[in-house]
């Protein structure tokens, strides 16, 4: 092998050894520090992320990669891909010193433990220094960026290569008017209205929650020899390294939640173990984008987990556990009742991407500076009443109810809504390439799903970008259309 491309590949492995340690300590702080170790934890995280970025940043790097991507034809087509990715992601990287790397590490760290109590306390006024510091970092980041555009879009583009402002500006404002009509067709219909809640009334006992939880885990094939699940306030999910993944979840009263974060977070991580082995420490390994991986939590969550075929084998198990007195019709009407709710993660699957959109415009604003930290909550509550018709009575159930502000992640929110979208289209060109697979799906059979996941989706890790998958897979970029068409005809049939 090529000299240079193995010294390429030496520092490679160590970055990723690196960034999967920090993801260790990240893992821990959201689930065993004690809450008095918030200090330390963020001394010794900002130090790795010091070292880590010092090392990708580093000139020898950058000049082996350069020199390779001024010589890409002496590369077979597979390192072409990856030298031509790296000289972006290190162009990009370059651009942020490494006392602003520490600076934003150090403080999202703290921010994470203060919103954790502000988010508890319901108290905005000891969240908000923090994501102020927070947000005039951002602001600094973007402006080192420089990227044309709008400010939001250097940001944007850490977690969806190539989105921009003026994309998402455009099929966001379709999406929000195509959902808010369907929304008010499914709320004045007489079926909807007829529909009450009474098995979601029922007392459903935490155990069993966690028991079902562990069971779905297990039966969507991530198993106890390579993964665990544990619990965090914001369920999330995180690869420490091969064969190493980790869950959490948490449990409400509504037994859907945690039974749901599980198949979100398993999703994440099955996506993660799909990726290709032997380029596991290349960014050819690596997830090709933050939607793609949005997808496949959402289509375990929502195209499998919300969908009859799924309930013919899951109901059972749900009414042993919570005596749903055999209605099984009447089950599937309730999980999927539409009505507008105030925490995003318990949305239901027509409100849940106007959640993401009320996210998108106020962090787009807040980067560009339109709007200040202090107005947030009474914005939040605003644009709650403008979208959903209702708004929260408290901070905690509002403004502070994501965990995302906290550890500085502004442009990951539209990654949802762009996930979902392809999600729905996957499972359509899933249903197509094998059209008795819903049978599988209604004997409890996930693997045939999981198969094709792997196949048309993770095997590619980033050496295809997401629209490149897109095309692939289901013949079509994003596209709008195709989710609407799923949810209007599943809901006109419900309701
Ligand atoms: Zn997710």
């Amino acid at each position: 092998m090529n000299k240079d491309l193995e010294k390429i590949n030496k520092i490679q492995k160590e970055l990723t050894l690196l960034s999967q340690t920090i993801g260790l300590l990240e893992w821990d702080q959201q689930t065993y520090m004690p809450s008095q170790g918030h200090e330390a934890r963020a001394e010794k995280m900002a130090f790795l992320s010091k070292i880590l970025h010092e090392k990708k940043t580093s000139q020898e790097f950058y000049q082996l990669v350069e020199k390779l991507f001024n010589d890409l034809k002496s590369l077979d087509s597979k390192e072409k891909i990856m030298i031509t990715k790296l000289h972006k992601d290190l162009t990009k990287s370059k651009k942020l010193p490494t006392e602003f790397v520490e600076e934003l590490t150090k403080t999202t760290s703290k921010a994470f433990n203060a919103w954790q109590k502000a988010k508890a306390d319901n108290d905005f006024k000891s969240f908000q220094p923090h994501l102020e510091k927070i947000i005039k970092l951002k602001r600094k980041e973007s402006r080192y960026y420089a990227m044309p555009g709008h400010p939001y879009d250097g940001l944007l583009d850490d977690y969806e290569e190539g989105m921009t402002v003026e994309i998402l500006d455009q099929k966001f404002s379709e999406l929000k008017e195509k959902l808010v009509k369907l929304t008010k067709e499914i709320d004045s219909s007489q079926k909807h209205k007829q529909t009450k809640i009474e098995l979601l009334k029922k007392d459903f006992p935490k155990e069993k929650q966690i028991e079902l939880s562990n069971d779905v885990v297990k039966t969507m094939g991530l198993l106890k020899e390579f993964s665990r699940t544990d619990f965090a306030e914001h369920p999330f999910s995180i690869k420490v390294g091969q064969n190493d993944l980790r869950i959490t979840i948490n449990v409400r009263d509504d037994p859907l939640f945690a039974f749901g974060a599980a198949m979100h977070e398993a999703g994440h991580s099955l996506y993660e173990a799909g990726l290709p082995e032997k380029d596991q420490f290349s960014i050819l390994g690596e997830a090709t984008s933050y939607a793609i991986h949005e997808s496949q939590s959402r289509f375990w969550e929502n195209m499998i987990g919300l969908n009859k075929p799924f309930w013919d084998y899951y109901f059972p198990k749900f009414d042993k556990a919570f005596n749903l007195e055999n209605k099984k019709e009447q089950w599937f009407k309730e999980l999927n009742y539409v009505k507008p709710n105030l925490i995003r993660i318990e949305s239901d699957e027509l409100h849940y991407c106007l959640h993401v959109i009320l996210r998108y415009e106020l962090e787009k604003s807040l980067i560009e500076g339109s709007i200040e930290v202090k107005d947030l909550p009474k914005l939040w509550n605003e644009k709650m009443q403008e979208l959903f018709g209702i708004s929260p009575e408290t901070d905690s159930q509002g403004v502070l109810q994501d965990v995302h502000w906290s550890s500085g992640y502004f442009g990951y929110f539209p990654t949802y809504a762009l996930g979902t979208i392809y999600a729905s289209q996957l499972y359509q060109a899933m249903l197509k390439d094998l059209p008795n697979i819903e049978e599988d799906i209604s004997k409890g059979n996930l693997s045939t799903s999981l198969n094709w996941l792997t196949e048309n989706v993770h095997k590619y890790g980033r050496s295809l970008t997401a629209e490149e998958i897109m095309i692939k897979t289901t013949g079509k970029p994003l596209d709008i259309e195709t989710y609407i068409d799923y949810l209007s005809k599943k809901y006109k049939e419900l309701y």
